[in-house]
């Protein structure tokens, strides 16, 4: 079966070579207090920074999902209120996550096909935090460099916290425009599930200082503390960061990864251009994401193509939400090799002929 998923989507095919090389050199048993463990995490954030060009000055944690990370920034860095900028389910669950923690957080819905500053009123949002999702993988919509840049320009005093689960590594993001980023690995990066990365900048950590939260394992002063060493506060996922390390090695520069996958995108939007049963949900190129791909349809032909495509080797993305019956979702993953977006092609054209 080969998975257009959005996540848990296609692993890389080195995988279970590196899993086999882990076994070997015993990191499936590594004490995560020794010196080697230290060594593989020094390596890894140094080869995160490196290919994905975050800035020297921002810290980079380990945390097990991207759930966790709204948690650990609702518990850690909220001071007064939280204001949440959403257009679909994962931004709403954000929201929705904090709230349990932080009553007073706020939402701001804005539409799937508007460009986030140019409906933000944004005078109220000062010395807050602010979360954004970068891409909505629910709908298949980002909010690009350009748009986030203004969004900071416009909003100097407050914290702003991104989601970026599944666009980190797939595209290039400007981590200067922002403060807080996280990503879960089971998306652009190509691995199994069960580990996340969360990047803060000078100005998060001071947030976090002064706040001064210590009351949970995953309290991000302890983090940090305990990341001074390069250790975590808890047993991690070791065999999940060496997998992050052994694929971060081989992969290329973001920039570079980056043309792969816009190159790609148009391709998959000259495809669809003239169909008439299928069509990109997002009409707004603006803001359409580079790695999730909605496709709307009628309810009936969504499942019929979901279970067509089944039986000949494709694992298409379920509609997400309330866009369950109405959408399908095709990943525009780095993992994915171009000859499976070629036989899926052939395949959607079919039902499209047909
Ligand atoms: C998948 C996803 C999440 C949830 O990730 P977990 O690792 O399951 O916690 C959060 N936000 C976005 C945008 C996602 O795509």
């Amino acid at each position: 079966m080969i998975s257009f998923y959005p996540g848990p989507s296609r692993v890389h095919d080195e995988i279970p070579e590196y899993v086999t090389e882990a076994m070997q050199q015993g990191v499936l048993s590594m004490n995560h207090r020794s010196a080697e463990f230290v060594k593989i995490s020094m390596r890894t954030v140094t080869l995160l920074k490196q290919k994905l060009n975050i800035p020297k000055s921002y810290s980079v944690f380990y945390t097990s999902s991207a759930t966790e990370c709204w948690e650990i920034i609702a518990q850690s860095l909220i001071s007064t209120k939280s204001y949440h900028f959403y257009n679909g389910a994962f931004g709403q669950k954000w929201f929705d996550y904090t709230k349990r923690i932080c009553p007073e957080a706020e939402s701001i819905i804005f539409d799937k096909d508007v460009k986030l500053d140019s409906n933000a009123s944004l005078d109220i949002i000062q010395n807050s935090l602010v979360c954004l999702t970068q891409n909505e993988t629910s709908n298949g919509t980002q909010i690009n460099s350009a748009s986030l840049k203004v969004f900071r320009k416009k909003n100097p005093t407050s914290l702003i916290a991104v989601d970026a689960t599944s666009s980190m590594a797939g595209i290039s993001l400007d981590f200067n425009q922002a403060d807080i980023w996280f990503a879960s690995v089971q998306k652009c990066f190509g691995l199994p599930a069960g580990l996340a990365i969360l990047i803060c900048s000078p100005k998060a950590i001071e947030r976090a200082k002064s706040i001064g939260e210590k009351s949970h394992y995953n309290s991000l002063l302890h983090m940090i503390e305990m990341m001074e060493k390069w250790q975590t506060t808890h047993t991690p996922n070791v065999l999940g960061i060496y997998l992050l390390m052994r694929t971060l090695e081989s992969m290329k520069p973001i920039k570079q990864v980056q043309e792969k996958t816009i190159e790609r995108f148009k391709l998959w939007e000259v495809f669809f251009k003239d169909f008439t049963g299928m069509k990109l949900l997002i009409k707004n190129r603006e803001v359409r994401s580079l790695t999730v791909l909605t496709l709307e349809a009628k309810p009936d032909l969504v499942e019929f193509i979901k279970t067509k495509a089944k039986s000949k080797g494709f694992l298409l993305g379920e509609g997400y939400g309330e866009l369950k019956k109405t959408t399908f979702r095709i990943a525009n993953f780095p993992a994915t090799k171009s000859k499976e977006i070629t036989m899926l092609q052939k395949f959607l054209k079919s039902i499209e002929k047909a």
